[in-house]
């Protein structure tokens, strides 16, 4: 079945009782049993309830998974995952994660004796050099946020087989309507659903699909366990968000396409980072393992004080953290997602000081370019 179909079956209820089609919000933090002996589906909502089910198992139906999990934010989804280790396991993980997944790499995991090495995922290589006997996983996030930096899921799914380890798939800036790594053997897919999936910056939300039951049951044990579960009004907006998914994720990517050649060509811009340019290191592989360049591209103009000039002269785009929503979103790395980083790691993970972050809405593509123009003009 087509993508677009998918998105509004997965979130479309044909509620037995009442005929609702959209998922009743279940306010019940627990019950009834009838049954002395035999407890039915749902006891406590941590543990499950049908508003959460409905959510899960739209996402999972999303991403072509057998298993969904819906938790209060990306990173309890992302810590949900890595909870599944022990002591004594370690990881090799993307040098270009998410600023809250390194922070969680780093500051928390090793005081349990979880470690990892950072590498550059480009270099398959280096990736099978940082390999050693207590490796579990390979952790990847592709198209990496801010860089863009794309990595090679095919082949990184390959390498872990022949190693024996599973393979997590960060696939917040794509969603499953433009890339599924499920399909391509990855083993768990994970989501900040508060960007893209939810969609219109209201919630915060993060989901986990895989399709192996090993993993379905340790994710469930941890997310059961630990309880950093979505609420249900927010698994009812989360719905409701993913029902434009198609025509959001169709509409932004083709602009930002637009947008990035507009930068590109630009004087004032040196350097545009977007998948879907013909000369961006990562296009013949982003084009083999998703559909578009996305909807986040990241561009250099030169110097901070270039970059608060163009954010200040901008008068269409929020500033601010956060992507992935129906409104135009520019970003400051340096001072926002990455402000765990220093000059130093900065400058490892190629976040130059004149990087925006610009994660493209539903606006008129013209008048985004337009605004760009006079405010480029500033510099
Ligand atoms: C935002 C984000 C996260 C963290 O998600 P929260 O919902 O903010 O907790 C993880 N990964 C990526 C790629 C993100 O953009």
């Amino acid at each position: 079945m087509s993508d677009w179909t998918n998105v509004i079956q997965a979130t479309t209820m044909h509620d037995p009782i009442s005929g609702a089609i959209n998922t009743p919000i279940q306010l019940s933090s627990t019950f009834n049993q009838p049954d002395f002996d035999n407890f039915g589906h749902f006891d406590y909502a941590r543990s499950g309830n049908p508003t959460r089910e409905s959510g899960e198992a739209a996402v999972a139906k999303l991403e072509h998974g057998k298993h969904g999990y819906l938790f209060s934010t990306g990173m309890a989804a992302i810590s949900s995952i890595l909870f599944t280790l022990s002591a004594g396991d370690h990881i090799v993980v993307s040098k270009h994660v998410y600023g809250g997944t390194f922070r969680l790499l780093t500051d928390i995991l090793p005081r349990w004796g979880i470690t990892h090495d950072m590498v550059d995922f480009s270099d398959l290589d280096a990736v099978a050099a940082a390999i050693t006997p207590a490796t579990k996983a390979l952790y990847i996030e592709t198209p990496s946020n801010p860089t863009l930096h794309i990595t090679d899921i095919t082949a990184v799914v390959r390498l872990a087989k022949v190693h024996h380890l599973f393979t997590i798939a960060d696939n917040t800036f794509l969603s499953p309507f433009l890339q599924k790594p499920l399909d391509l053997g990855v083993d768990i897919v994970v989501h900040s659903a508060t960007k893209f999936l939810a969609g219109h910056s209201d919630i915060l939300a993060g989901a986990v699909v895989v399709n192996r039951s090993d993993l379905a049951d340790k994710i469930y044990f941890i997310q059961n366990a630990v309880g950093a579960t979505l609420g249900v009004l927010d698994t009812w907006l989360l719905l409701r968000g993913i029902k434009t998914l198609g025509v959001r994720m169709t509409h932004a990517s083709r602009s930002a396409q637009k947008i990035a050649e507009y930068l590109a060509a630009h004087s004032k811009v040196t350097r545009v980072l977007y998948p879907g340019l013909v000369n961006h290191e990562g296009y013949a592989i982003q084009m083999k393992q998703a559909n578009s360049g996305g909807a986040v591209l990241s561009f250099d103009v030169g110097s901070e004080a270039h970059a608060r000039t163009v954010v200040e002269a901008l008068k269409i785009p929020v500033f601010s953290v956060s992507l992935g929503a129906v409104e135009t979103i520019i970003s400051y790395p340096p001072k926002m997602s990455h402000a765990e980083l220093n000059a130093q790691a900065l400058a490892n993970v190629g976040i130059s000081p004149g990087l925006l972050r610009f994660s493209v809405g539903l606006e008129d593509t013209d008048d985004l370019i337009v605004d760009l123009e006079q405010a480029l003009a500033q510099i």
